[in-house]
């Protein structure tokens, strides 16, 4: 099989098709501290995209609450589970050296097998068909937070304080992560599953698609899903109109997909990442996924070891176990909550662009306020100022302007019983 960078894992890795690469890539960041589980997303999705006859199980967007929930129920204890068991039948551990992090592997390096290096010679990587069943309740284990130990209910009569919770559990939203490599593709017998040139957005050609499922068995993230009625597989598809500008609202520059726009938490960021000739990220740090994910290092990828490289970023929650947290996201988590609890000054006005125009921003730029509060975090002393970020849409026109500091109204006396 040919080689293959994937900088997630900091290393070259075995992938079935040659290294290639979109001119950008459809990316997203996802504030997880700031999900409040609303499936409003899911909704925004299933109406536009799910809505016909032998959808009525497929969320390509769904909310699911972690440790125990899961879409299909328990797809990522299934899949870790199984790469688990090809390290120990190899004498191998799934290990990460984070001693060699540079800019080309900021995570360091990931000495484990991804799950097309641990899959045997008939498949391309592991994976599992799940049944009919593991679909059909997208909620199960919905707020259903771990048992506090040493309590017969279960009950912490204390509360819980940070940094760890011992009783926790978080909101996970996912949709497909339109991975650099993915798996969904490499399966694929008929090769009916390609990644635009100009987006990196993944899409099942429908025409080709015999409905084989050996996407959905491979995808890692089970992402591509089986409709009865028309004998193929779907998928996400990035909401490609939008993104292509060809929504009537866009004005003809790159939107927000549905699932980002609706967002009432204003949890998600979603953009398009230039990459450079050699498949790397070309440096912007001005770009705010660029400046989330390579700079500030506060977005980290979900299930890095799988290998697919996948394109959605997440925020990873402060207060549920590290331990955990690092088996999801992988060693930078440890570095990204200590990042974002005392953000620097330029990453507090970042993190207010958040679902704030439905034009994906391609840069900001910050003008600088007045300090407005100094305090400790973290045992170190930190300062917070009132900071402007605008943010700038394809065609370089400002979309957004806001103020760290929210503005507040006073209601006029006068006015003080109106509606
Ligand atoms: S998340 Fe799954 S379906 Fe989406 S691109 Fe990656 S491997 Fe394919
Ligand atoms: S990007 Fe579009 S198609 Fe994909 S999950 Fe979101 S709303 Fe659905
Ligand atoms: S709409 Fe936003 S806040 Fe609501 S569940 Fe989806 S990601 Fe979370």
């Amino acid at each position: 099989m040919p080689e293959v960078y994937n900088w997630h894992l900091g290393r070259k890795m075995s992938y079935v098709f040659d290294e290639a690469h979109p001119k950008k890539q459809f990316a997203a960041v996802f504030n997880i501290n700031r999900c409040i589980g609303c499936q409003t997303c899911t909704g925004a999705c299933k109406a536009t995209w799910t809505f016909s006859k032998g959808q009525e199980y497929m969320w390509w967007n769904n909310t699911e609450s972690k440790p125990y929930g899961g879409y299909p129920q328990h797809w990522d204890i299934k899949i870790l589970q199984q790469l688990d068991e090809a390290h120990a039948a190899a004498g191998k551990k799934a290990e990460w050296d984070i001693s060699q992090a540079s800019d080309t592997a900021p995570y360091g390096v990931y000495n484990g097998m991804t799950i097309s290096e641990a899959a045997g010679a008939a498949e391309q990587a592991l994976g599992y068909l799940p049944e009919d069943k593991e679909w059909r309740a997208p909620l199960f284990y919905e707020d259903t937070s771990t048992a506090y130990k040493g309590d017969r209910l279960g009950i912490s009569q204390e509360g819980a304080s940070l940094p760890e919770h011992q009783t926790w559990f978080f909101y996970l939203t996912r949709l497909c992560n339109h991975c650099t490599y993915p798996a969904c593709a490499a399966a694929c017998p008929r090769k009916a599953i390609y990644k635009r040139p100009e987006d990196g957005i993944v899409l099942i050609d429908q025409a080709r698609c015999r409905g084989y499922r050996k996407c959905v068995e491979q995808c890692p993230y089970k992402k591509s899903m089986y409709r009865g009625t028309t004998r193929t597989s779907e998928k996400c598809v990035g909401c490609y109109p939008r993104v292509e500008g060809n929504d009537p609202l866009s004005d003809g520059v790159p939107m927000e997909t549905r699932c980002v726009a609706v967002c009432p938490g204003k949890i998600r960021l979603n953009g398009l990442v230039d990459i450079a000739e050699d498949g790397a990220w070309a440096e912007a740090p001005q770009h705010p996924l660029y400046y989330l994910i390579k700079v500030e290092k506060v977005a980290l990828p979900l299930y890095p070891q799988f290998g697919t490289e996948p394109n959605i970023y997440y925020i990873p929650p402060r207060w549920a176990p590290r331990s955990y947290l690092r088996q999801m996201f992988g060693p930078g988590v440890d570095e990204a909550i200590a990042r974002y609890t005392a953000p620097s000054r330029q990453l507090l006005a970042v993190l207010q662009l958040f679902r704030t125009t439905q034009r994906m921003l391609f840069r900001f730029e910050i003008e600088e306020g007045p300090l407005v509060l100094e305090t400790e975090v973290n045992g170190e002393p930190w300062k917070m100022y009132n900071d402007t970020v605008i943010g700038f849409d394809a065609k370089g026109r400002e979309a957004v302007r806001l103020s760290v500091v929210e503005p507040l109204h006073e209601r006029p006396a006068e006015r003080m019983n109106s509606i």
